[in-house]
């Protein structure tokens, strides 16, 4: 039996099922109420998309994405140069910013050291860190990593491949739920966490 529904609007849906939290049933009624809501919806997240894909980039220097390299954190000279945060993933870089409590750069590494994924060291962006590391006006590396298995793993690792450096390294405050993403917690829980952090 043929589709009901058009190859174009096929399309849509199964792009718009692989975005997280999107099951195909999910996708859709996504795409329908976009087709309904053409000039509300459709156009200005078409236009939003267009120019996200033409203009988005990753920071050479830290691994956040913007619209310009290096990104506006980076540039931003009213950042404390002393402290440098080192998240798994943009999500956790925006879930800090959210949170405001950290007036510092970072640095993202692109996920964590997992046996089960098959991910090794070197498939992180670590080598720009140690490079970073020698910066002399840095003093602090703060871990923002999550407090996973893997997250935790990832933290001793990287602590051991700074430990050539005189630096302070800390990570974040026991207040955060074992397992969870940084990215799900409420701003007062990851303020209270950067707050309280503890020498690794
Ligand atoms: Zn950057």
């Amino acid at each position: 039996m043929p589709s009901p529904i058009g190859p174009e609007i096929e399309r849509l849906i199964q792009l718009l099922a692989r975005l997280p939290g999107l099951g195909p049933r999910s996708a859709r009624r996504a795409a329908l109420t976009l087709i309904k809501k053409r000039e509300q919806l459709l156009m200005p997240l078409a236009d939003a998309i267009r120019t996200a894909a033409d203009r988005v980039m990753v920071c050479s220097a830290c691994g956040n994405v913007d619209t310009s390299d290096p990104c506006t954190i980076c540039r931003d000279q009213r950042r404390d140069p002393s402290v440098l945060v080192v998240v798994e993933d943009v999500a956790d870089l925006w879930a800090l910013e959210r949170a405001g409590v950290v007036n510092a750069r970072y640095h993202v590494i692109g996920g964590v050291i997992s046996a089960l994924d098959g991910v090794r060291p070197e498939d992180l962006n670590l080598d720009k860190l140690v490079a970073r590391a020698a910066e002399p006006a840095l003093k602090e590396v703060i871990l923002a990593l999550n407090a996973t298995v893997d997250g935790q793993t990832t933290a001793h690792y990287v602590t051991d491949l700074l430990s050539r450096y005189s630096l302070k390294i800390t990570r974040l405050a026991h207040g955060v739920p074992v397992g969870s993403e940084l990215d799900y917690l409420d701003e007062g829980t990851l303020a209270a966490a950067i707050r309280q952090r503890t020498a690794f």
